[in-house]
């Protein structure tokens, strides 16, 4: 069941949007009506200020919710919504059909059958919230915040205005949005009039017409390709449109005591053991599931994305700028800080592409290859590329063994992934999604190494050759 949403509020849809999303389908099952009705999310100035002000309304004949937002707990708002939606429950089943409606003053009173309907209102209402108030912290441990990255049962059925602000990229608005930073060829599609031909550039002030994202899968892959090739941080890999940094000019400090002594960081932020697959081991630890937003960990946001030259981004910023500004790939960066071959950056393609250029020259140092050129057989410091369903772009992790991978912005934190169905001749799954590609460090020429690879296969298959030769 879709429902059909209408946000005429001047509130930030953003932070209700998710929850909405989920409570939905839970109260449907709950509560029991059989058709979706069309719930309006409105600004009223004026009744925001009453004490006892309406909350909310359903209107029988129209199947209309409207819940008024202003000033109010996204909870408080969900529980007036699960509440109309118990009359919306009762119209379907025909309970309103005599009585000509809700509405009037002390009409509980005057009419028993409307003041049982009212009582299951509160009582079912407030039940059903609950439940799914507990259920969802279990399942959340009480982060209010969390994405919902699954597809959206939501259908927005109107634009939504919003103004450009200082620090805004059309990627950037597209993740406040859309909860995906790479959809922005869709908000360009529809302000192209007024941003003109420079997707990169947009001003401040400039009002913006915000399509529902539903609107992103009618879209062609010519036409957001079009799009994309006119901004200069996308890139064409292997026949997909990929997010790059540009140039790569920003490559941060030298070494990470210039690092240290610029923000002047507990030392212990800057600790390396020296090689990259256990310092991403060091860093799980450090996370420990904690989320980007836990004021502790600002330091070391900071200093990863400054490590790869952002040098905008400071401990006061950090949190807020990585929840808007995938940071995974600097984590990957920071984790490989023991190394200066391996390239800074926050685009997971800039390492790709110059991964693969040093393949192509032969040239020493990270290279990229396919999972069947490496024998499916992964290494601890090898990174793996794959594209997550639900990102649509290039994501990588780093190896760490057993199986295993980890990688920064996974679900908001420093988390690890299992490989699951690799085989002989199957390079693998990580949630779901195929691995594509690994980049690794080798220290030969491309034509030595598979002079290389060549005996050690023989060696180990046939038994030919020894050590010496
Ligand atoms: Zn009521």
């Amino acid at each position: 069941m879709r429902f059909n949403i209408i946000n005429k509020s001047d509130q930030n849809f953003v932070k209700l949007k998710p929850l909405i999303n989920d409570f939905l389908p839970f109260a449907k099952k709950r509560i029991g009506f059989n058709r979706p009705p069309t719930i309006h999310f409105s600004s009223d100035k004026e009744n925001a200020y009453k004490l006892l002000g309406k909350t909310a309304h359903y209107d029988p004949q129209t199947e209309i919710i409207v819940v008024y937002v202003d000033n109010r707990h996204p909870k408080d708002v969900l529980r007036s919504l699960s509440h109309e939606l118990v009359h919306h429950m009762q119209n379907c089943k025909g309970q309103f059909d005599f009585s000509g409606g809700l509405g009037g003053d002390q009409y509980a009173q005057k009419d028993p059958h409307l003041r049982k309907m009212e009582k299951e209102a509160y009582l079912l209402g407030n039940m059903c919230f609950r439940d799914w108030e507990d259920d969802y912290k279990k399942r959340y441990k009480d982060n209010y915040q969390m994405y919902v990255t699954s597809e959206s049962i939501i259908k927005e059925i109107e634009n939504q205005q919003y103004e450009v602000e200082s620090g805004d990229t059309l990627s950037s608005i597209s993740g406040k949005f859309y909860g995906n930073v790479h959809k922005w060829p869709l908000i360009y599609k529809n302000n192209k009039s007024k941003i003109g031909n420079k997707p990169d550039m947009i001003d401040v002030g400039l009002n913006l017409s915000i399509p529902p994202v539903e609107q992103w899968e009618k879209m062609s892959e010519s036409e957001k390709n079009r799009i994309y090739s006119k901004s200069r941080f996308y890139k064409k890999f292997d026949g997909t449109w990929q997010p790059v940094s540009g140039d790569m000019a920003f490559r941060g400090p030298e070494s990470v005591e210039d690092l240290g002594s610029e923000l002047s960081l507990d030392s212990n932020i800057l600790t390396s053991t020296g090689n990259p697959s256990r310092d991403a081991v060091a860093e799980l630890a450090i996370w420990g599931g904690r989320k980007e937003d836990d004021p502790e960990l600002a330091e070391r946001l900071a200093a990863m994305w400054r490590w790869c030259g952002w040098n905008q981004v400071t401990p006061e910023n950090a949190n807020s700028f990585s929840s808007r500004t995938p940071w995974s790939a600097v984590a990957i960066s920071w984790c490989f800080r023991s190394d200066n071959d391996f390239p800074r950056s926050a685009s997971h393609t800039d390492y790709m592409i110059r991964a693969r250029k040093n393949r192509r020259s032969g040239a020493n140092g990270y290279q990229l290859f396919t999972p069947e050129e490496l024998n499916y057989s992964y290494e601890p410091n090898d990174i793996v590329c794959y594209i997550p369903s639900n990102y649509g772009k290039y994501h990588c992790d780093i190896y760490i063994g057993n199986n295993e991978v980890c990688g920064g912005n996974l679900s908001d934190t420093f988390a690890k992934n299992k490989i699951s169905a690799k085989g002989r001749n199957n390079p693998g799954l990580i949630n779901g999604n195929r691995i594509r590609y690994i980049i690794r460090k080798t220290t030969s020429s491309i034509k030595e190494w598979k002079n290389q690879e060549v005996k050690r296969l023989l060696m180990e298959k046939f038994n030919i050759g020894n050590k010496e030769n």
